[in-house]
């Protein structure tokens, strides 16, 4: 289960709103306890992506200064989110093919102009060959 604190919710909604049409993207920063992983920070990334209308990829620079931050004892990068302009909370092809490391949740996050209808989270196979939603609450008090 995920618990996605309302004042996250309401970051990623606003940034997914503020870089519409093109995909905005994001790491999660957060703890894993007892099969639940509580959401605490979303940090908005550029999205480098050549197409951002249609593709995310996450700045490699901010990656790497969260993940120095982790080992200093920053909450760690459990996982990103990205924005499907348009589209539905669900898992696209692109996505499909795009799963590189099988233990980040990722979050994906339909927005419609200024709306943001839905959020659903998911976990890659091991394999990388597909996705499975994850129980999302995003009131965060579990
Ligand atoms: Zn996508």
């Amino acid at each position: 289960m995920i618990l996605l604190p309302a004042e996250q919710r309401a970051a990623i909604a606003a940034h997914a709103a503020a870089d519409y049409p093109n995909e905005a993207c994001g790491l999660l920063l957060g703890q894993k306890q007892s099969g639940r992983v509580l959401i605490s920070q979303a940090v908005a990334s550029a999205n480098i992506a050549e197409q951002p209308s249609h593709r995310f990829e996450i700045d490699p620079g901010l990656r790497l200064r969260l993940q120095k931050a982790a080992r200093a004892g920053e909450a760690a990068v459990i996982g990103h989110y990205h924005s499907h302009p348009d589209g539905a909370a669900r898992p696209s092809d692109t996505d499909r093919a795009g799963i590189f490391e099988a233990d980040l949740i990722w979050l994906i996050v339909a927005v419609n102009d200024s709306h943001v209808p839905d959020i659903a989270a998911f976990m890659p196979w091991a394999d990388g060959g597909g996705f499975d939603e994850l129980e999302l609450h995003e009131n965060g008090t579990g």
